[in-house]
């Protein structure tokens, strides 16, 4: 089915199980807790440069589920001049992956925070299989498993090519590509002016890297969740990003995970 026959506006997430926040935060609503709102925890997956920050971003505002980046969370730890930013930034400059014992908890302590009851959308978490376990175990105490994963993938050159000429604003967080989405002004955000940065991370050698441990150490998880009966939505992300959008809309649409608007979940 083409994407055009899919009126998107009209879907949300939906979720079979009753929702309720992981940890005991409150309902901010108490008159909605009988008809919960719709939701859907999903994990994006896909090596570095195949867009999961740009797209679960696009998904995440469209359904309003929460988006949760274990990227951004340990760069915002690196920046805050932590002793534990310090222990971060030794490996994430080298393109390593932080050790789990020190990433879970920090991952698993923001997730407890959030209230997903619209949907979860974890990006670049679980990155191993160890994380993945404990993510379930997490969960599950919570009643609220993964039920999808969506994994995202491209041609390495293209991977390469995207993450090389990749520039960020610091402040606003608004990414450019010095070739496909240049600013209009050189190496300034054409949002809040500010001096764009070049990731210590990415640049080539480093982002070869840490292609290599994806499939050494991410891809595994593909197959963990496959094996536990998630549904693994596969998506072509070699193409504009409202495209590689639309194809996940359209494979999220074909795992079942959306309901139209207006009915309750339950
Ligand atoms: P990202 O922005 O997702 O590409 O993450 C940037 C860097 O943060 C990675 O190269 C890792 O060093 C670190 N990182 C992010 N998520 C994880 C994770 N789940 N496990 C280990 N390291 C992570």
């Amino acid at each position: 089915m083409g994407a055009s026959s899919l009126r998107e506006e009209e879907y949300e997430l939906k979720d079979g199980d009753r929702m309720k926040p992981i940890t005991g935060q409150t309902q901010t609503n108490p008159s909605e807790s009988s008809t919960h709102t719709a939701g859907a925890r999903i994990v994006l997956m896909g090596p570095p440069g195949a867009g999961k920050g740009s797209i679960s971003e696009r998904l995440a505002d469209k359904f309003g589920m929460v988006h949760l980046s274990s990227g951004d969370i340990l760069r915002a730890e690196r920046s805050s001049g932590s002793e534990l930013g310090e222990t971060l930034k030794k490996y994430m400059d080298a393109g390593e992956l932080v050790p789990d014992e020190i990433v879970i908890k920090i991952i698993i302590k923001s997730i407890s925070s959030l209230d997903s009851s619209k949907g979860l959308l974890l990006d670049g978490f679980p990155r191993t299989v160890i994380q993945a376990k404990q993510l379930d175990d997490a969960l599950a105490k919570a009643g609220l498993p993964i039920q999808a994963v969506l994994l995202l993938d491209a041609p390495e050159e293209v991977l390469l090519k995207r993450i090389t000429g990749r520039r960020i604003c610091p402040k606003c967080g608004r990414v450019y590509h010095i070739e496909t989405m240049p600013p209009a002004k050189d190496n300034i955000c054409d949002t809040c002016g500010t001096k764009l940065i070049h990731r210590d991370d990415d640049t080539e050698q480093v982002v070869r890297e840490r292609i290599n441990l994806y499939h050494k150490e991410t891809e595994p998880v593909i197959e963990y969740y496959r094996k536990s009966g998630v549904k693994i939505i596969e998506v072509n992300a070699d193409a504009t990003i409202d495209e590689v959008v639309e194809r996940a809309i359209e494979g999220i649409r074909q795992a079942n995970l959306l309901e139209k608007e207006g009915r309750t979940s339950l």
